[in-house]
């Protein structure tokens, strides 16, 4: 089968862990018999240089026209001086809400080799642990009425938060499958003993459970939740939760696991086409010196396969590749800590994970 992919780029190291995935994509392909299509567009920094705007056009098109859209990084110093609605960053949302992307998968797993680069001791994370976090990401707190008026005690600021039950709804269906892929586990995160909208929320994430007898179900709130990822991370399996909350929840649990170049992500809507991007940014550190960790995004390109495309083969053996290769004790520069290690380059990594996805 033919898949077309919308390949964003991007800036710094986006270019190099672009190429790394196609390279994996391919490789898979060949395995099991299928052809993936790459189309390059602009987005962000280049797009400006080269187009006046960080998200042309012709890149939305694009994007809307194809099966799914991988995304490297934008951004970067060059365009820093530029004002907000003008600058690489801006992209994003734009593409997003284009792509009409409301849920947000983010993975944060402790890879057994990895232990040693979580901030958490040895003795919570030594069975390792594997959370699936999943946001809403166009409505809540971040999108409610908002601005300045004189109340109580003077001038003062308001956001507000409203949910709507088709929105809750449709996160919630969205966690459920995810929940149903995996260990069937789902826990719901809210405040409902203060706010109006978590206990909306619960009232309908309780509803849908019912559709979903096989997923073991329970409701946490925020608090204990963020308290729970440090005290016992193994636990959880999904996690579903509002906007703002998964924002804050979604990079704790990515810190606990120690190493940002690792981490992938999925923006999902209610077609197969989705955006899938590692949550580091571009990096521009280290841009063009082929010393980026091209992990992320292979990690990314195999939520691609899993939830775009529905495949489960073929993501396993991306994901088993690149767990054997760290087994093998294979790091990038940000990999290595402290250790004697010598890393190794974006284009080696790239290549030990091909040639066990090959040789498997
Ligand atoms: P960053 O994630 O780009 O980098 C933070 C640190 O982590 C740097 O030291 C970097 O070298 C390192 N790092 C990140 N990814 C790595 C990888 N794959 N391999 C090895 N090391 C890696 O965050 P930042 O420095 O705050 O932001 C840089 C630019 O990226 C900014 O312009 C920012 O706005 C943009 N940004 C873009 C996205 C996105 O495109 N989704 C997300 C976050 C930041």
């Amino acid at each position: 089968m033919k898949y077309h992919i919308a390949l964003l780029k991007g800036d710094g190291i986006g270019p190099e862990i672009t190429e790394s995935a196609a390279a994996v994509l391919n490789a898979v392909g060949e395995r099991y018999a299928h052809e993936f299509c790459f189309t390059p567009y602009l987005i962000g920094g280049c797009a400006i240089d080269a187009a006046g705007e960080p998200l042309p056009e012709e890149t939305v098109k694009g994007c809307l026209a194809s099966d799914s859209v991988l995304l490297g990084a934008v951004g970067g110093p060059k365009w820093d001086d530029l004002p907000g609605s003008r600058r690489p960053e801006k992209a994003l949302l734009g593409i997003r809400s284009a792509l009409g992307l409301y849920t947000n998968l983010r993975p944060a797993k402790l890879f057994p080799a990895l232990r040693g680069a979580s901030p958490l001791r040895e003795e919570i994370v030594s069975s390792g642990f594997d959370i699936l976090i999943v946001r809403e990401l166009t409505g809540g707190i971040y999108f409610g009425e908002r601005g300045y008026r004189t109340g109580k005690y003077g001038e003062e600021a308001f956001d507000t938060e409203a949910y709507s039950v088709t929105e809750i709804e449709r996160i919630g269906h969205a966690a459920f499958r995810a929940a149903m892929q995996r260990n069937k586990r789902l826990v719901s995160v809210d405040k409902a003993n203060v706010l109006e909208t978590s206990r909306l929320w619960r009232s309908i994430m309780h509803r849908l459970s019912e559709a979903y007898p096989e997923v073991q179900y329970s409701d946490l709130f925020v608090d204990n939740a963020a308290m729970q990822l440090v005290r016992n991370p193994k636990q959880f399996d999904v996690i579903v939760t509002s906007n703002m909350f998964g924002d804050i929840l979604s990079d704790e649990a990515s810190q606990i696991t120690g190493s940002i170049g690792m981490l992938a992500s999925a923006s999902l809507g209610d077609s197969k086409c989705g955006m899938y991007e590692p949550i580091h940014g571009s990096a521009p550190d280290i841009a063009g010196k082929n010393l980026a960790n091209p992990i992320a995004m292979v990690l990314s390109a195999a939520m691609m396969l899993r939830y775009s495309f529905g495949m489960t083969a073929e993501p396993d053996c991306i994901e088993q590749a690149v767990d054997r290769v760290l087994e093998r004790g294979i790091r990038t520069a940000d990999l290595i800590g402290n250790t004697e290690i010598r890393p190794v380059s974006c284009t080696e990594m790239t290549a030990q994970i091909l040639s066990e996805i090959t040789s498997s």
